[in-house]
């Protein structure tokens, strides 16, 4: 096993007396502000005018410009979207950072794939917790935390590991247990999970097992019901007990299925693809690919986009869902959630 690192390994000192600007407050931004003002931190808000200006301000923080946050801080957590990251470095971050501070993320993509170049003056390293920002917050006030992985690409003052601890610490990641990453590992990992399994790998597979019970005559709802509806407990179970723990509840029947069926649909094929993805997230193509298609204002992202909400699992799902107010709520506070 690799090497865990906790709370008695944090030098919590190294954050005292400093300042935090937090930049962005969506999703982790919110729960990272939180948490470091608990745990005793100096945070300011680096925003521009808006939705988040006024959240962050309600919730009792200092909340600037960007530039003006970073001005005033010794560390900068960057917590915008991926995408929109580098312009907002180089307008409004890079003039701030002086030597000494540390410049620090929640996903190694544009270090990684060089879309932010940090000066060569400062730390550069990232603490990702493996969580939503709400689930980061909420655990944190029970007393708990999300674990993190934390990393260091560029150590000036020769203290960027223990200051990148301290921060896992704070916000309360290192009660749980937080493993040293890479930069590298952590983004091609990152990327690769959620293409070939959880997002990408997922959706493609419940779309085709919904199209194959339709094609075959059997009622969409039905399918509904059996290919995406239910996938929620199963996930759950595994959550908890991996794949043995959801084999314990389910029945002997579903379980022969899935050792006879499982690898008949998912075999040595979609393997050799998902090998070719990861290639493609390696090479730097996938990046490639997704940086100008951002540049170009998204136009193949918006056009699948549309057809995909097109889909009949989707008609199918909104009306079955409005029979479920239970599924409803909870998936309204799922979307903030991830949303936010
Ligand atoms: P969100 O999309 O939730 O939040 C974005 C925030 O950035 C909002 O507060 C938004 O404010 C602000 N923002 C956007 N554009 C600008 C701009 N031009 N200038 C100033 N502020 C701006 O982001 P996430 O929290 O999801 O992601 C942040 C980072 O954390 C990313 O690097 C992501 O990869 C990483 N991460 C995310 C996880 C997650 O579960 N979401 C998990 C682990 C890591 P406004 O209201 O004004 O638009
Ligand atoms: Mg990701
Ligand atoms: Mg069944």
């Amino acid at each position: 096993m690799t090497k865990v690192y906790y709370n008695g390994d944090a030098k919590d000192q190294l954050l005292q007396g400093k300042t935090v600007a937090i930049v962005g407050y969506g999703s982790q931004g919110h729960a990272h502000a939180q948490n470091l003002r608990d745990s005793g931190v100096n945070v300011v808000v680096g925003l521009r005018k808006g939705k988040s200006w006024d959240q962050a301000e309600q919730d009792g923080f200092t909340v600037l410009s960007v530039k003006d946050a970073v001005q005033q801080a010794e560390v900068v957590m960057v917590l915008l979207p991926d995408e929109y990251q580098p312009k907002v470095y180089n307008e409004e971050i890079l003039p701030g950072l002086k030597p000494g501070k540390s410049l620090v993320f929640a996903h190694g993509f544009n270090i990684h794939f060089n879309q932010i170049v940090a000066p060569e003056f400062v730390d550069v390293f990232l603490v990702a917790p493996k969580g939503p920002g709400h689930l980061v917050r909420r655990t944190y006030e029970e007393g708990a935390g999300v674990p993190a992985l934390f990393a260091v690409f560029q150590d000036v003052t020769g203290e960027a590991k223990d200051v990148a601890l301290a921060y896992a610490k704070a916000i309360g990641s290192a009660r749980a247990g937080v493993l040293e990453t890479t930069f590298k590992e952590e983004t091609e990992t990152d990327l690769f999970g959620e293409q070939a399994v959880l997002c990408g790998g997922l959706t493609s597979l419940v779309k085709a097992g919904f199209e194959t019970l339709v094609e075959a005559g059997y009622q969409p709802e039905v399918a509904y019901f059996e290919c995406l509806h239910e996938l929620k407990l199963i996930v759950d179970l595994m959550y908890e007990g991996g794949m043995e723990g959801m084999r314990y509840s389910i029945s002997d029947t579903a379980q022969w299925g899935d050792f006879v069926s499982g690898p008949r649909v998912v075999d040595e094929r979609s393997k050799a693809q998902m090998k070719k993805v990861l290639e493609d997230i390696q090479t730097g193509k996938f990046a490639k690919g997704w940086i100008l298609e951002n540049q170009a204002n998204r136009p193949e992202f918006t056009a699948i986009n549309n057809r995909e909400n097109e889909h009949l699992i989707e008609k199918v799902g909104a009306q079955l869902r409005e029979m479920m107010p239970f599924v409803k709520k909870q998936k309204k506070e799922a979307v903030i959630a991830s949303a936010k």
